[in-house]
């Protein structure tokens, strides 16, 4: 469908869980957060009935992230349910890759079309210094097996300023040989990004500093309109592509096509705005499909224009958005 603005949406992005077994600096406090009862997030039957009024709305892609999402009981049932859900082309993941070693197998048996494994460092002490925690061996085991499989993989890295700026190259590099995107993400202002410190990397500084490591970055044209807000550009002699997603610098809010569904069942039609409607209250309520649909619908028509990060100005301050990214999904 089309929203007010004439954006046709086909992307869903649904959080399964809003706990980690990571504290990313940048998304969660060390000391963790508030869990919420497993009563108020949103069981696998309630997401599939969401996905299915999704699907008739015409979303065809769904990725399912977190939190992190492996830690969700049950997932690879979803995946297939959602796989057999008619206009549902692709079904992906987006995961920190602790569990994804023992968790690749099922998932991809039931038919997981790619995976996006978040990982910001190839250092140990790097990885355990930015995410609290030292699983790094497991991150990169995890890895391995995506590679051995015949799946979309692609790595996003946020770079940050002064703590994996050297690890630029080596990420980049890691597609060089293998058939993979490395993607390099504007760190955004929500919530402990924010309170942390940290400081993104602007994304012409990356540009420059591998172009002049591998030579001239040719950009590569993409046909596929599920493929989202990122650049992609392949350096001679490499197989794999390395992509750019400046959400800060060039906004792409004209061409966003993505809605998402957090796991507490609220759909958020902007990452940077509350707008969207609660759906929990109405599954709840024992609200028919048609009831819900139409009210799903009407809130996906009214998603709001465009983020306004540009103005600096924190956004939970304006009242505009109170969820983290680990509540929300990235
Ligand atoms: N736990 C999973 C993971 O890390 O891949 C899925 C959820 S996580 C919130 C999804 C993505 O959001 C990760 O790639 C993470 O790096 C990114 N992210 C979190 N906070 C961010 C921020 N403030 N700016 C940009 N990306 C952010
Ligand atoms: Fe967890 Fe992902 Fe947030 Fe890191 S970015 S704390 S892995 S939800």
């Amino acid at each position: 469908m089309k929203d007010q603005f004439g954006r046709e949406i086909e992307y869903a992005r649904i959080s399964v869980t809003d706990r980690c077994n990571l504290r990313c600096r940048y998304c969660m406090p060390e000391c963790g957060v508030k869990k919420i009862p497993h009563a108020e997030i949103l069981t696998l039957e309630e997401v599939l009935r969401v996905a299915k009024i999704f699907s008739r709305l015409g979303i065809r892609k769904i990725r399912l992230t977190g939190g992190e999402p492996l830690l969700r009981k049950n997932l690879s049932t979803l995946v297939r349910e959602l796989k057999n859900l008619s206009g549902i082309e692709q079904v992906t993941l987006t995961t920190n890759g602790v569990l994804l070693k023992n968790f690749a197998p099922e998932l991809i048996a039931a038919g997981l079309d790619g995976v996006n494994l978040s990982l910001d460092t190839l250092d140990e002490k790097i990885f355990a210094d930015l995410t609290r925690r030292r699983f790094f061996d497991k991150v990169l085991e995890g890895f391995q097996t995506l590679l051995n499989e015949n799946l979309s993989v692609k790595i996003n890295c946020v770079p940050l300023r002064g703590v994996n700026d050297g690890e630029i190259l080596r990420l980049s590099a890691l597609a060089e040989k293998n058939f993979i995107k490395v993607r390099f993400i504007e760190l955004m202002p929500i919530g402990c990004a924010w309170e942390s410190g940290l400081r993104g990397i602007p994304m012409p500084e990356i540009f420059s500093k591998l172009e002049k490591n591998f030579g001239q970055l040719v950009p590569v044209r993409e046909k596929n309109s599920l493929q989202g807000p990122a650049k992609y550009f392949q350096p001679k002699n490499f197989v794999g592509q390395i992509g750019f997603i400046d959400a800060l610098e060039h906004k792409f809010c004209g061409s966003c096509n993505r809605i998402r569904l957090t796991a507490e069942g609220f759909l958020k039609t902007c990452l940077s705005f509350d707008a969207g409607l609660d759906v929990k209250k109405l599954l709840r309520a024992d609200v028919g499909d048609d009831e819900l649909s139409e009210k799903i619908s009407d809130a996906i028509y009214h998603k709001p224009r465009e983020h306004v990060w540009q103005l600096g100005i924190r956004n939970v301050e304006l009242g505009m958005n109170w969820r983290q990214m680990y509540q929300i999904g990235g």
